[in-house]
């Protein structure tokens, strides 16, 4: 709370309503406090500003008693939601407040108490969240020497640990999985790791959590958690500070949020020994899942590849992107299933247009375990399953022994379909405590009290035809509000004929209205069987929901093979319409391409053709030096040999005439200049760290892309730093190693050092026009081509010249 506000709030003249707001306010600091009043939700002072700012709504002010306005920013209750869904996208937590007492009957000011605390991590209405991306939150928890950390997945069930050593990895793992909501422990402010920074970096929401959240004694109270941590099969879950990261995220989540975790079912290590880890320079610098310019994911691997028609599949895909395959029998087994799905294109459109009609069967999942699930989720879960036994057709029609087993895999979990369809309509309402939810015919009682409300229509009728008769009164009519309930309607003209036993209730301009005894009897009669039938019909709602939570982890299950069938698909799909081929997994340590392409910028390229080009690095030679100028498609190159290698390492076809790829433990990526000035590093400390972690991590097993180091100081430093790099990796770590430099000195390591091959981009010129032909070629650069480039780029023509003049006699001198 700022100074000023700490004032206001200590004001004796402060209004009864605003001193209520301060006092739940007290305990919500961090979060955006949605305080209700009448129809909206207001809010006041410093949130009122955040509010209308960030949704673009009007600031207005509000009389408290003092001689200023407060400063107020309301939503009306009904569009919450919407509201809600783009402030937990910045990043706030969102603490609700509701007026528990009606306040028709509350004696002066209204009670009211926070109800609910939205947060970014927590959410799980669909509106909230992004079908193809998962929604983290994270507790780190530092110990002052490592950095235990925890991540879950509420909307889908996964859950993460990972032990780190440095602050550096934290902010790797940070940056890969893009949490909404980091949860940590106050020792972390004295540690190497900058939440703050973290915070304006990715608008993530952070709390600091109370010490009571790291209580050891506590892991007691924890039984479904235990019950986790005794399935892992490694000992970091027996170290204090990751038990402590675990709890306190698992607290945070139960007590806090009131939320059930009970649809986790494991815990998984982020470096996980059947899956190659990739640093996020490296997804970042290959454009995997978002692009470097906007972060989108346009021009990016996933959006090449993606034709997922499932939330969880599109998910599923992107993990199988960030976390590539390193035992090669896990590699076949996914070549299989492609090669069966890519050998049938019309079954696989078949298999597509089943795939589309299935919902995020994941998130719909952890709803109904959660309890939150509404009638529609049911149904989406139900019409999901509709098409799982035409899905295990179409993958028999692949013919294929790979294809078979999935099918033979699939639980159509045909109970729940069936116990769905017999109980719950096919179309329900949003609202769940409106009736309309259950089926005819379900349930004897709900039936029974549906024919009194359908027959007190007919009474009402018949009543109305009597009285009538009775009072000869032609335009008597029974009418009925929701404030008034039943009553007769006379108009003024009979006002006189009105017999004794009607009870003048209510006077309109034209007409007057009335009760009967016999009236009011009926009417208690179908209202209360109109109340009954709504509570009864949310009770049977929750007893069949109740009933599919038994199958929660048949239907996780069935889900997760969804993904990987889409996943998979998607891969084929792609490989069909874009020509890749199956790559062969060789362990003979070398890499062959035939005709390689890059994926993205093939389809980029629409000027020129994109030309393919062949690789192959082996033991023999496995430093490439690549010269040549700017512009003739270095980077492009050694990019495309990395992604391909990935892609086969994903079990995907790739975008080639052949490959014969050996494994490789780890891709590093050392590409383009890059400031990250928000961390207050120079480009050139960004990349010699860079360099520095991957000459610390790389093995005889990695492949290492190295585009441009030393770039950023003297030339001299620059190709001194370049050379010693190039040495140490040939005589100490012995990595596949593609090197792009502007420094022709480089291509001298050829006769010195026994694993080195230069490589140039072969580049025509005449006349001082440059025709770039993107082949790349065994060879050195001759020339840089930097005054071809800059006349390329548009100079004038007159500084082309000039320049022309001033090279040749800089030439000379030497
Ligand atoms: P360099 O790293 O040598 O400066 P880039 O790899 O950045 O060059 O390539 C520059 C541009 O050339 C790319 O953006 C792309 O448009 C084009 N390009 C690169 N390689 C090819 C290719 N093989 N076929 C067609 N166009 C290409
Ligand atoms: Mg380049």
């Amino acid at each position: 709370m700022t100074k000023n506000q700490n004032e206001i709030r200590n004001n004796e003249n402060l209004s009864p309503l605003m001193r209520q707001y301060f006092d739940i306010k007290d305990d919500y600091i961090d979060a955006i406090l949605f305080f209700r009043v009448g129809d909206f939700y207001e809010t006041f002072f410093e949130d009122a500003k955040i509010v209308s700012k960030t949704l673009n709504l009007v600031l207005t002010g509000k009389e408290c008693g003092l001689e200023e306005r407060a400063p107020m920013c309301g939503v009306p209750y009904h569009a919450v939601d919407t509201y809600l869904s783009r402030l937990i996208k910045h990043g706030f937590k969102v603490a609700i407040a509701e007026q528990v007492e009606d306040p028709k009957v509350a004696k002066g000011l209204v009670k009211r108490e926070v109800k609910r605390v939205v947060t970014p991590g927590t959410v799980l209405s669909s509106e909230y969240l992004e079908d193809k991306s998962n929604n983290y939150i994270m507790s780190i928890f530092y110990d002052g020497i490592k950095y235990n950390v925890s991540i879950i997945d509420f909307s889908t069930g996964e859950f993460y640990i990972s032990l780190l050593d440095s602050a550096k990895k934290l902010y790797d793992i940070v940056d890969k999985y893009r949490p909404s909501e980091i949860l940590y422990n106050n020792f972390l402010n004295f540690s190497k790791f900058n939440i703050d920074e973290i915070k304006n970096k990715y608008y993530v929401s952070i709390t600091m959590l109370d010490e009571s959240l790291y209580d050891k004694k506590r892991i007691k109270e924890s039984d479904y958690l235990n019950k986790l941590i005794k399935k892992v099969d490694n000992d970091i879950v027996k170290i204090d500070g990751m038990i402590l990261s675990m709890m306190s995220l698992y607290l945070y989540i139960r007590d806090y949020q009131q939320k059930d975790l009970t649809h986790i079912e494991n815990i998984s290590l982020v470096e996980d020994r059947s899956y190659m880890y990739l640093d996020s320079a490296t997804i970042k610098n290959l454009e995997l899942i978002e692009n470097i310019q906007d972060r989108d994911n346009k021009g990016t691997i996933f959006s090449i590849l993606d034709k997922t028609k499932t939330a969880m599949g599109g998910r599923m895909l992107k993990h199988m992107i960030e976390s590539p395959l390193i035992v090669k029998e896990d590699i076949i087994n996914r070549q299989n299933i492609i090669k069966s799905f890519y050998n049938s294109y019309k079954d696989l459109e078949e298999l597509f247009i089943n795939l589309s009609a299935i919902y995020d069967l994941e998130r719909i999942n952890a709803r109904i375990n959660m309890k939150s699930a509404n009638a529609k989720d049911l149904v989406a879960l139900k019409n999901s399953l509709h098409v799982i036994p035409s899905i295990k057709v179409v993958l028999k029609s692949f013919n294929s022994e790979y294809t078979d087993k999935l099918a033979s895999e699939i639980d159509s979990i045909k109970e729940i379909y069936d116990l769905i369809d017999k109980s719950i309509v096919d179309d329900p309402p949003y609202l769940m405590h409106d009736g309309k939810i259950i089926k005819d015919g379900f349930n004897e009682e709900i039936d029974r009290l549906r024919r009194a409300k359908d027959e007190g229509q007919n009474w009402i009728a018949e009543l109305e035809e009597k009285e009538k008769n009775k009072t000869g009164i032609k335009n008597l009519k029974i009418k009925y509000s929701r404030v008034t309930g039943y009553l007769f309607e006379i108009t003024n003209a009979y006002k006189g004929e009105v017999p004794d036993y009607f009870i003048r209730k209510q006077t309109l301009a034209s007409a007057e209205r009335y009760a009967t005894d016999e009236l009011n009897k009926l009417a208690e009669t179908i209202l209360s069987a109109e109340d009954r039938l709504k509570v009864l019909e949310y009770e049977v709602f929750q007893s069949i929901r109740d009933k599919v939570i038994v199958s929660s982890n048949r239907i996780n299950k069935l889900s997760h093979d969804i993904s990987m069938i889409d996943a998979f698909a998607s891969l084929a799909k792609t490989a069909l319409e874009n020509h890749y081929v199956c790559p062969e997994i060789n362990e003979n340590s070398e890499i062959i391409i035939k005709d390689g392409r890059h994926p993205v910028i093939e389809k980029i390229v629409v000027e020129e053709n994109f030309v393919s080009n062949d690789t192959i690095i082996n033991n023999d030679k496995f430093i490439h030096i690549i010269t040549g100028p700017n512009m003739a498609g270095k980077s492009t190159y050694m990019r495309q040999v990395a992604i391909i290698v990935l892609m086969a390492h994903m079990g995907s076809f790739v975008p080639a005439s052949s490959a014969s790829v050996c494994l490789v433990d780890r891709i590093f990526t050392r590409v383009g200049a890059s400031d990250d000035l928000s961390r207050g590093r120079s480009t050139f400390m960004v990349e010699m760290t860079e360099v520095a972690n991957i000459i610390n991590d790389a093995t005889n097993k990695s492949l290492v892309i190295l585009d441009e180091i030393g770039r950023g100081t003297s030339t001299y430093d620059g190709m001194s730093i370049a050379w010693s790099v190039i040495e140490y990796i040939y005589n100490k770590i012995k990595c596949k190693t593609f090197f792009a430099t502007h420094y022709h000195e480089l291509t001298e390591l050829k006769g010195k050092i026994q694993g080195v091959e230069n490589y140039t981009v072969a580049v025509d010129e005449e006349d001082g026009e440059v025709k770039f032909l993107r082949k790349i070629e065994k060879g050195n650069a001759t020339k840089s081509y930097g005054i071809a480039v800059a006349k390329l780029a548009g100079l004038p023509n007159e500084i082309i010249n000039r320049a022309n003049e001033i090279l040749k006699e800089l030439e000379e001198k030497e």
